[in-house]
C-alpha cells in the first residue's frame, strides 16, 4: 500500500505529527524502533507554554505541576514562585506511550519494534526501508529524535557539539514541589524534577569530553541533600545536541 505519509520515531513529534495527519483523512504509517512504554533519557518537563499545542488530557499524564523553580548559582539560591503552573512534569515512557495511543485511536499505523534502515527519493515521493521490506508514501516526516538518520542523511554537513550528560529516575526524600535547577555545575548544570513516583535527576557538561562522567554525577548528588537515595540507582549516559547556531562560545 501506498500511504500518504509515513513517519519515522513515534515520540512525542512522531505521534503528535501522525495524529493531526490521520484527523485530517491521510493515511499514515508509524514506524519505531523500540516498543512504548519505553525509556527516554529525558527530565520530563513540560513548559506549560506547550498547553496550547499538547492537545492532551493532563489528568492522564502529569505527574505533578510545578509552580517553583529554584536555581542554585553558586552558594546562592534564587527562586521564583507563581500561582499558576509554570511546567508540568511527565514520565516519558508513560508520556510518549499516550501520544502513541492517540495517534494509533486517530488512525494512524503504527508498527512498533522496527528500526528503519534507510530511505531514498522516488518520483511519486519517498521509499523507506525497515522490517517490513519496502514501504511508499508520498512524504517522509523524520521524527528520529536528535541524532535521527533522517537529519543526518539530509544535512551530512551539520556540525554538532554533543553536550554529555547522565541522568537517572530515582526515589526522593521528600514530597518536594519546586524544580531545582542547579548553575554551580562545571562546565554545564544540573537539574532535580520532583515527580509522584521519584524524581528525574541529571547532570550536564557541555564540553562533551568528560573523563570522570561518574564523579561529576556523583559530586552533584552529593552537593543536594535532596538527592541522598539517588545513588542506589546506576545512571543513564546520554548526549544532547547543540547545533553551532545556538551554541554558546567555549
Ligand atoms: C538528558 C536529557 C534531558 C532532557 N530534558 C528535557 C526536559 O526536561 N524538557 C524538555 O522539554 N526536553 C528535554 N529534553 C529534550 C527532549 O528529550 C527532546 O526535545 C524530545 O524528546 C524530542 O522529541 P522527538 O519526538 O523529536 O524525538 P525523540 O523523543 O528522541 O523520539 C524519537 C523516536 O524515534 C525513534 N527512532 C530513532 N531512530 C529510529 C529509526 N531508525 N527507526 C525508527 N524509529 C527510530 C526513537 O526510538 C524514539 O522513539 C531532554 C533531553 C535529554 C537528552
Amino acid at each position: 500500500m501506498h500511504y500518504d505519509v509515513i513517519i519515522i520515531g513515534a515520540g512525542p513529534a512522531g505521534s503528535a505529527a501522525a495524529t493531526a495527519l490521520a484527523r485530517q483523512g491521510r493515511s499514515v504509517l508509524l514506524l519505531e524502533k523500540a516498543a512504548h512504554p519505553r525509556h527516554k533519557s529525558c527530565g520530563g518537563g513540560l513548559s506549560a507554554r506547550l498547553l496550547p499545542y499538547l492537545d492532551a488530557d493532563l489528568k492522564e499524564i502529569v505527574e505533578r505541576e510545578i509552580r517553583k523553580v529554584v536555581f542554585l548559582l553558586r552558594k546562592k539560591e534564587v527562586s521564583g514562585s507563581s500561582a499558576e503552573p509554570v511546567a508540568y512534569l511527565v514520565r516519558r515512557d508513560r508520556f510518549d506511550a499516550y501520544l502513541a495511543e492517540k495517534a494509533r485511536k486517530a488512525g494512524a499505523e503504527i508498527v512498533e519494534n522496527c528500526p528503519v534502515r534507510d530511505w531514498r527519493e522516488t518520483p511519486e515521493g519517498v521509499e523507506v526501508q525497515s522490517r517490513r521490506g519496502p514501504d511508499t508514501a508520498s512524504f517522509l516526516i523524520g521524527a528520529d529524535g536528535a541524532a535521527g538518520r533522517v537529519a543526518r542523511k539530509l544535512h551530512p554537513d551539520w556540525k554538532k557539539h554533543l553536550a554529555f550528560a547522565l541522568e537517572a529516575e530515582v526515589p526522593l526524600r521528600n514530597k518536594e514541589e519546586a524544580v531545582w535547577i542547579d548553575l554551580a555545575v562545571s562546565r554545564g548544570y544540573g537539574w532535580i524534577f520532583p515527580k509522584e513516583s521519584g524524581a528525574a535527576i541529571g547532570v550536564a557538561d557541555f564540553k562533551g569530553k568528560v573523563p570522570k562522567p561518574q564523579a561529576l554525577y556523583s559530586d552533584f548528588l552529593g552537593r543536594h541533600p535532596l538527592t541522598f537515595e539517588a545513588g542506589s540507582v546506576p545512571p543513564n549516559g546520554c548526549t544532547i545536541p547543540i547545533y553551532r547556531s545556538a551554541a554558546p562560545h567555549w
